[in-house]
């Protein structure tokens, strides 16, 4: 092992809550693996006895609780939000990134409240759209990543042009911590580089990695059977002990380099390698940056931060359940917090703690830890609740929409009431909202196209308001700003019928085209434009 931390001795004290915490989440594009994986990591927590029940118990008819109900109302699960498992002396919490055709802001909000991701890329196929994307938003804050290559057992790539993809179209360092010995048909293993161990894909226990001489050892000549495979191999991995970055945990912790596991999360090969690899190197539960000064983890007075709500679809239940990280100290069941946006207290009366697939009441949860919090809308994303201080977290941003729609509302008459639904469902960050500044119709965005129906089924749901969806000529929008006043001022005034304000009155630039856009930029060099904006 080429890491400077020990994996398997550098897990951190049992007894100090904090440090034994590892909050993460996996990026990766749709059919990578990203469901298979999180069913073996869960099974090595001992979580979950069956594989397969990840994606089983979306379609099961729950009748248990009412957030069941929600759950089968929706489709989308509730559950698998947030499952958080012991393995070794460690508490892992992994935050679902809402994928495949549920992909929406909430799948990057989530990356806003972990302290690591796993990026899981098909061998076959390296790194994808959705990938990169999800990457550039760990990038903002620096998250540091650990990648595993998935599908070893399938026809692959080469190793070596995988991580030079990687390298290059993400500009991250690499270390590979294993090496992959033959792929596809041929695959048999990983070898270990650093500790000189090979891990055997037909070994029957699948804890046991066998030592080795070095890469001159006959056991893969046994492995790589055929004439002059070994020796190919050898090569191969002689180039990589030589010619890659050995990991350096301080580049990985800022998030300049990722240690790289070779693995098939089918076969449950390579998981535990990589489970232990985030045991022993991914940081615990960072200090959170705040308008005011920066919470550290290990203080001892609660604080936290909303990143995500879910909502019921049942009109008879206008309850939510608020997702919220908590950033230091120790939440306990029936203590008061302060939202600090309305400077009201709230109690925390059923806050929920998220067991594999079973939810608990919570009785005391710490920073890393992401508890529900049921409520009847009266917290909204990016909310700050703390045990009475006046600060506010940063850093729980607005993406910029990649699907825009006016709204058509059926009946004008209900113009009034359709703004104030908007308005709620903005802030609970379904949609966003965008009111052209020529006072045409307003315009919602999306992330992801399953959002557009949530919405419309809400409205009607909920407020009786019947819409519809027109094109906007607009498929671009970003927030505009500049260090001169006149100059932005200037810019809105000749663009007028192309701008609107967010929810909060912020501008908007909307460009028919990415070219229009540029052209745009390279026009008017003082005004920034950007597509991340902070909630405060
Ligand atoms: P997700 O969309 O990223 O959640 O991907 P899934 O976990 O649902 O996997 C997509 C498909 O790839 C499924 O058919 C899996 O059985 C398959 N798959 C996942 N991991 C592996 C692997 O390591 N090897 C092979 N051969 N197939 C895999």
């Amino acid at each position: 092992m080429l890491m400077q931390t020990d994996p398997t001795t550098a897990t951190a004290r049992p007894a100090d809550p904090v440090a034994r915490r590892r909050t993460f989440a996996i990026i990766s594009h749709p059919d990578a693996g990203k469901t298979t994986l999180t069913e073996k990591l869960l099974l090595f927590g001992g979580a979950i006895q069956l594989a397969g029940e990840v994606k089983a118990k979306r379609n099961r008819i729950a009748t248990r609780s009412d957030w069941m109900g929600i759950e089968k109302e929706r489709g989308i699960s509730v559950v698998t939000s947030v499952m958080t498992f012991e393995y070794g002396d460690c508490v892992f919490n992994l935050l679902d990134t809402p994928g495949h055709e549920d992909f929406s802001e909430d799948t990057y909000r989530t990356l806003t409240a972990v302290d690591s991701a796993v990026m899981v890329i098909d061998a076959a196929k390296g790194i994808e759209a959705r990938t990169r994307k999800l990457f550039e938003v760990c990038r903002l804050r620096d998250i540091p990543i650990v990648t595993f290559v998935n599908k070893l057992d399938r026809e692959s790539r080469d190793p070596f042009d995988l991580l030079d993809e990687i390298e290059k179209t993400l500009a991250l360092d690499v270390a590979p911590v294993t090496w992959p010995i033959g792929r596809g048909r041929s695959f048999a293993g990983t070898y270990d580089l650093g500790q000189k161990r090979v891990r055997r894909l037909d070994a029957a226990d699948e804890a046991a990695t066998a030592p080795v001489s070095g890469l001159g050892d006959p056991l893969f000549d046994a492995l790589l059977p055929e004439p002059g495979e070994a020796d190919a191999w050898r090569e191969e991995a002689e180039l990589a002990e030589a010619g890659c970055k050995p990991f350096d945990l301080a580049a990985f912790r800022e998030g300049h380099l990722t240690p790289v596991f070779f693995g098939s999360a089918l076969r449950n090969f390579g998981v535990r390698d990589l489970i232990d690899g985030l045991a022993g190197v991914a940081p615990p539960p960072r200090g959170q940056a705040a308008d005011r000064r920066e919470v550290a983890p290990t203080e001892p007075k609660m604080t936290g931060f909303v990143f995500k709500i879910q909502a019921n679809m049942d009109p008879n239940h206008r309850d939510r359940i608020a997702f919220m990280r908590v950033c230091s100290g120790r939440l306990t069941r029936g203590m008061k917090a302060r939202l600090v946006r309305t400077g009201k207290p709230i109690s925390l009366s059923a806050p929920q703690f998220f067991f594999a697939q079973d939810r608990a009441i919570a009785d005391e949860a710490y920073a890393g830890d992401v508890v529900g919090i049921p409520n009847h809308g009266t917290l909204r994303i990016g909310d700050t609740l703390t045990e009475g201080e006046d600060l506010v977290f940063r850093g729980v941003p607005s993406f910029a929409p990649e699907i825009l729609r006016r709204i058509k509302l059926t009946d004008a008459m209900k113009a009034k009431k359709l703004r104030e639904a908007l308005q709620q469902m903005g802030e609970e960050g379904v949609v966003q909202l965008f009111l052209p500044h020529d006072g045409s119709g307003a315009i919602v965005g999306v992330v992801g196209a399953l959002q557009l129906d949530v919405l419309k089924e809400r409205l009607q749901a909920e407020y009786g308001l019947p819409i519809d969806y027109e094109p906007t000529r607009f498929t671009i929008c970003r927030w505009i700003d500049a260090d001169s006043p006149a100059e932005l001022d200037k810019f809105m005034a000749a663009h007028g019928s192309s701008m609107a304000a967010d929810l909060d009155g912020a501008p908007v630039f909307m460009a028919t085209t990415a070219f229009s856009l540029k052209y745009e930029q390279d026009r008017w060099t003082e005004i920034r434009f950007t597509d991340v904006k902070d909630y405060q």
